[in-house]
């Protein structure tokens, strides 16, 4: 039976996406490829136990949500992954993959919503974005930037230019939380004139921003 490490399962506030505000089951899977600077999952870099699929399944019925989404670390570390990915769909779920732009997206079940977080300058992992990705975008992906300066916004603005990603999918925009206050980011979103959208990690807002398991 195909199995996957994996780092934690719970049940929360999807925090992020355009699907921000909603109950979700969160898969999170042991391991990432990336090491950016403001990560906050650092515990999924090795910690983790191997877990069958079908065990998966079963804790994630459990739940009785529709949604679920696989994040990381860096889920696509795990070949199997994209075998769970499709085992959620075959199950009726709606489901999103959180990625981090830096692994071929194609062989992912094209039912999977991706969110590819394509990495800005001060992240320290620019170099490891794999732009050949753009092409694999469809309706239901969104590409994500997380912008820890104004120099990281206005790069993602040439990047969004140069690649056509608001022909796409949605683009979103988060700030580094901590670093770029919400107001910065609004106001050289407005600047820009982009019909891109402002989001803010919200599971950080209703917990206490550390809360692991949210
Ligand atoms: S890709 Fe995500 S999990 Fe991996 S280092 Fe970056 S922020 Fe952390």
């Amino acid at each position: 039976m195909p199995s996957l490490v994996v780092n934690e399962i719970f049940h929360s506030i999807q925090g992020e996406s355009e699907h921000a505000g909603r109950p979700c089951v969160f898969i999170r899977l042991t391991w990432c490829n990336l090491r950016c600077t403001y990560c906050d999952t650092e515990y999924a870099f090795h910690e983790g136990t191997e877990m069958e699929i079908a065990e998966i399944l079963d804790r994630v019925r459990q739940y009785r949500c529709p949604l679920v989404e696989v994040t990381g670390g860096e889920p696509l570390v795990q070949e199997n992954a994209t075998l769970l990915l499709r085992a959620l769909c075959d199950e009726g779920h709606e489901v999103l993959l959180e990625t981090g732009g830096s692994i071929d997206i194609s062989p992912v079940d094209p039912r999977v919503k991706r969110v590819v977080d394509f990495k800005c300058p001060g992240s320290g992992m620019e170099m490891k974005n794999l732009w050949s990705n753009v092409t694999s975008l469809k309706k239901g992906d969104e590409v994500k930037f997380v912008v820890g300066s104004k120099s990281d916004f206005d790069w993602s603005i040439e990047r969004i230019r140069q690649y056509g990603l608001m022909e796409r999918c949605p683009v979103l925009f988060s700030p580094v939380f901590g670093v770029v206050e919400p107001v910065e980011l609004a106001r050289w979103i407005l600047e820009s004139g982009l019909s891109v959208r402002f989001q803010m990690q919200l599971h950080k807002y209703i917990w206490e921003p550390a809360t692991r398991g949210v």
